[in-house]
C-alpha cells in the first residue's frame, strides 16, 4: 500500500505539475498571442496597400482616395526605411557611386538634346491636356515585384493628391518614363521626348521620397543646392568635397519661380553630400539651426512649385 500511495502521490504531483506547468506556459504565450495579433492589422495593412496603390493608379483624379493612401505611405516608408535618418541624397550618391561618371548633380543624366539648365521653364515641360491635367505616361520594368510596384505608384499619387501631375500607365503614347532597374536612382533632367530612363535600382532607390525626387527631376526641377541664388543660403565647403566632383556643387542658371530657398526640399542633399573627409560640403546660412534635405517626401515649397511650373 506504501508504494501504490506513494505511486499515486507521484502521479498526483506529476499530475498538479504537468497542470502547473502549462499555465505559466500559457500564460506566456498570451502576450506573444496578443503581440501576433497586433502584428496582423499592420500585416494586413501593408497587404492592403497593395491593391489600394493599384488602384490608385486608376484613380489619380480622385484627390480623396490618394490622400487616405497617405499616412499608409508613411509607414510604408518607414518601414521600408530602416536607416531612415539618412539623407535621401546620401542614399541616392551610395547607390550611384559606380554611376556618377556619367551623372550631372550626382544623380541627373546629362541631356543631349537640349540645355537642361534652362529645362525648368521652356520646352521640356510635359504637356497639359484638355482637362487641365498634365499626364506622363509611365512603364515599370518586369524586374520590380507587386511590392515595389505598390511603392512607387503609392509614391507617384502623392503627386496626383497635391498638383495637376498625373503619372499614369503607359498605353501607346510616343513619350514616356521608362522606370528601370539601373545601376543607381537617376533621371533626366524633363521631358525628353520619346522614351527616357528613370532608373531605380532595386537595391537602394525604392523607397518613396527618392522615387518622387527622381520623378521630380523628370517634371523639370534640379537641385535646390545648385540653384542660382544658392550662395546667400548656404556655404559649399570645397575643401571637403572630393575633387572630382566638384562640378556637382556648380551653380545653375535656374528658374526659381520667385520662390525663398528652401532648406527642406526634397530636392536638397545633406550637408556631407560628396565629402572626402566625413565634414560638411554644405553649410546652412541661415540664423536658425536646419537639417538640409530630408526623406519625407516633396515638401510644401516642392509642391508649390510643381503647381507653379505647370499652372496648376
Ligand atoms: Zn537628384
Amino acid at each position: 500500500m506504501t508504494l501504490y500511495r506513494a505511486s499515486v502521490l507521484l502521479l498526483l504531483l506529476m499530475a498538479s505539475q504537468s497542470q502547473a506547468l502549462p499555465v505559466p506556459d500559457t500564460e506566456d504565450l498570451l502576450p506573444q498571442e496578443e503581440s501576433t495579433e497586433d502584428l496582423l492589422p499592420q500585416e494586413e495593412n501593408t497587404e492592403d496597400l497593395l491593391p489600394q496603390e493599384e488602384n490608385t493608379e486608376d484613380l489619380l483624379p480622385q484627390e480623396e482616395n490618394t490622400e487616405d493612401l497617405l499616412p499608409q505611405e508613411e509607414n510604408t516608408e518607414s518601414n521600408d526605411i530602416e536607416d531612415n535618418t539618412e539623407n535621401i541624397g546620401e542614399k541616392i550618391l551610395a547607390s550611384n557611386n559606380q554611376s556618377a561618371a556619367f551623372l550631372e548633380e550626382g544623380d541627373l543624366l546629362p541631356s543631349s538634346k537640349r540645355n537642361a539648365i534652362k529645362c525648368g521653364y521652356n520646352s521640356c515641360l510635359w504637356p497639359k491636356g484638355p482637362d487641365g491635367l498634365v499626364s506622363i505616361p509611365y512603364t515599370v520594368s518586369r524586374d520590380f515585384n507587386s511590392y515595389e510596384n505598390g511603392i512607387i505608384s503609392s509614391a507617384l499619387g502623392s503627386f496626383a493628391s497635391k498638383t495637376c501631375i498625373r503619372f499614369v500607365p503607359r498605353r501607346s503614347e510616343r513619350d514616356f518614363i521608362s522606370v528601370e532597374n539601373q545601376a543607381g536612382c537617376f533621371s533626366s533632367l524633363g521631358k525628353q521626348g520619346w522614351r527616357q530612363v528613370l532608373s531605380l535600382n532595386k537595391n537602394g532607390c525604392v523607397y518613396t521620397a527618392i522615387i518622387q525626387h527622381e520623378f521630380n527631376h523628370a517634371l523639370g526641377f534640379k537641385h535646390e543646392q545648385t540653384r542660382s541664388d544658392r550662395d546667400q543660403y548656404v556655404r559649399i565647403n570645397w575643401n571637403n568635397i572630393i575633387p572630382d566632383m566638384a562640378y556637382n556643387f556648380e551653380k545653375s542658371d535656374t528658374n526659381n519661380l520667385n520662390t525663398p530657398y528652401d532648406y527642406t526640399s526634397l530636392m536638397h542633399y545633406a550637408s556631407t553630400a560628396f565629402s572626402n573627409n566625413g565634414h560638411d560640403t554644405i553649410t546652412p546660412l541661415s540664423p536658425r539651426p536646419v537639417k538640409l534635405g530630408q526623406t519625407q517626401g516633396l515638401s510644401d515649397w516642392d509642391i508649390k512649385r510643381i503647381n507653379m511650373l505647370y499652372g496648376c
